[in-house]
């Protein structure tokens, strides 16, 4: 017997895109939130920087963050999304407020704001210092807990889309016990976040394998943009050290830390006069990466020895406290870095209400490509991203409520094999590969080697069908690589963070 559960509303993803859009949907709707691991892993807990947003509404100051978002993506940007990203910010903020996040203040009570690269204004907001991600989603989480109509399934991951003539009707799932469930909902909602898990270094969580991009993709959903990978400027770097890796929040040069190579010379006034450590992150990581060949290193230093220690443990305790575990004092000792994967700019191709070419589909968060960020995201948007486009998700679901109804569809007859393979041999080749020929430069040769090894990959998962977390990661994990190695060789123009050599 198959298990069948019915929603109105199927959430792929409990990050800030899932559950903000969960709670923004009409109570009177059963959603049913579906994370693959654990409510409190994912990008969004972990965010350090914070949220950018214009909370004053000064329209002078609107237009400047809509300017600075468009600069730092290379005017790739969808601009009709961009200016609801910006203008949106303002009341997004004030909703996460009357929900129960609490930001930093001042002893006065005013919310307190920071500066980040590729902003001219300071509008970051951030919560307890460096933790934004832990304090917006705990606070969250705790909003979430009250409400009767969201079911939460934890350790259940979605694996295929179940959808016939281009209309989604469900998602099956691999349940708790590593059965199959097949998930029928009105809505489905993917905010599955993003791709780390596919490099060699990441900041993601390793099981960030663009599940919900790759499922998409083999149900025939249109995707974009997917060669522009951000690659962050300052990951903690440790030798061979591999996998998810601390961040060094771009917060930390917003508030004067600046780059030394190995031999102690600042650097950055020969990539960018006049923006140095504070321009968009693919000048910085692309001039780290120039810098580190130059020098014969893998490693470059950020010092913020200007700085007191009792403002530092103040305004980063997070990052202090992670780097005296690891024999550095931030305010005394240079803090070894290098750049690393961190965010994905492209994704399922959107519409500014979330809709995706499959009709009933949306996609939102990380693993959505709305085009607000363009070839290259500016700092703190991404947050922003998933409270502006879902809170538009949840009022567009609200809005065609009333048409929902009791879904009836004819369950695939899908033979799975039952063996417990851990591919891992395959997902440490995507990663070397990923970090050999399509990281910070890319060259035609390459690319060509990598969609040779890849491609391989991905037709050999194809031929089998194994009924376990591993092998669906592991597909996803290749297929979105391909796709990467795809839009990179079929795009000969460098542009933000996708750098053609050649
Ligand atoms: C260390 C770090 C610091 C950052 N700092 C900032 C910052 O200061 N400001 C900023 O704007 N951005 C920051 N970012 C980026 C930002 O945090 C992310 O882009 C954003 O949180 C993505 O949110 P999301 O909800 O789309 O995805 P996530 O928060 O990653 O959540 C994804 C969710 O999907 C679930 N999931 C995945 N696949 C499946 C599946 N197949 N089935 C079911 N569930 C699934 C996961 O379990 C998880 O719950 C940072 C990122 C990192 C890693």
């Amino acid at each position: 017997m198959k298990e069948i559960r019915q929603f109105d509303v199927v959430i792929l993803g409990g990050g800030l895109a899932g559950i903000y859009t969960a709670l923004n949907i009409d109570s009177t709707l059963h959603v049913g939130l579906f994370v693959k691991d654990e409510l409190n892993l994912g990008s969004s807990n972990m965010a350090q920087g914070g949220i950018a947003a214009e909370v004053k509404f000064d329209p002078e100051k609107i237009e400047e963050h809509y300017e600075d978002t468009l600069r730092a993506g290379g005017y790739h940007n969808n601009t009709e999304a961009t200016k609801i990203l910006v203008e949106e910010a303002g009341k997004n903020i004030e909703n996460l407020i009357n929900i129960g996040v609490e930001f930093d203040k001042t002893s006065d009570g005013k919310l307190v704001t920071t500066l980040e690269g590729g902003h001219r204004s300071r509008r970051i907001l951030h919560a307890g210092g460096d933790d934004t991600g832990n304090h917006v989603m705990t606070d969250l989480r705790k909003a979430l807990d009250k409400r009767e109509n969201i079911e939460v399934f934890e350790n259940e991951m979605g694996i295929e889309l179940l959808h016939n003539n281009n209309k989604a009707l469900g998602v099956i799932v691999i349940n708790k016990n590593n059965e199959e469930v097949y998930v029928l909902a009105n809505k489905i909602v993917l905010a599955t976040g993003g791709i780390g898990g596919i490099y060699k270094r990441t900041t993601n969580e390793k099981f960030a394998c663009g599940d919900g991009i790759a499922m998409a993709y083999r149900s025939g959903v249109k995707c974009s943009d997917m060669e522009y990978v951000q690659f962050h400027p300052t990951g903690f770097y440790e030798e061979d050290k591999i996998g998810k890796t601390f961040l060094i929040s771009e917060a930390v040069r917003g508030e004067g830390a600046i780059l030394r190579n190995i031999n102690g010379e600042r650097f950055m006034q020969k990539y960018d006069k006049e923006r140095m450590e504070l321009a968009p992150r693919d000048v910085v990581s692309q001039s780290i990466n120039r810098e580190m060949f130059d020098t014969w290193s893998d490693h470059v230093y950020l010092d913020i020895t200007h700085k007191s220690k009792d403002y530092l443990t103040k305004r980063f305790p997070t990052i202090y406290n992670f780097l005296l575990n690891h024999g550095i004092d931030m305010s005394k000792d240079y803090i070894p870095v290098a750049p690393l994967e961190h965010f994905m700019c492209g994704g399922v191709t959107t519409d500014t209400l979330g809709h995706t070419s499959m009709e009933n589909l949306y996609a939102v968060g990380e693993c959505a490509c709305t085009g607000v960020h363009g070839a290259n995201r500016l700092a703190s948007n991404s947050l922003l991203e998933c409270i502006v486009f879902g809170k538009r998700v949840a009022e567009e679901i609200n809005k065609l409520a009333p048409t929902f109804k009791k879904i009836d569809v004819i369950l695939p007859d899908l033979v799975f094999t039952h063996e417990l393979f851990n591919f891992r041999s395959i997902r440490e080749d995507i990663r070397d590969t990923m970090n050999k020929y399509v990281f910070i430069v890319r060259k035609q040769e390459g690319l060509e080697e990598a969609y040779k090894i890849i491609n391989k990959y991905v037709e050999d998962l194809g031929k089998i069908n194994v009924f376990s977390r591993y092998y669906y990661e592991t597909l996803n994990m290749a297929q979105c690589a391909l796709l990467i190695i795809k839009a990179a060789l079929d795009n000969k123009k460098s542009l933000g963070c996708h750098f053609r050599l050649d």
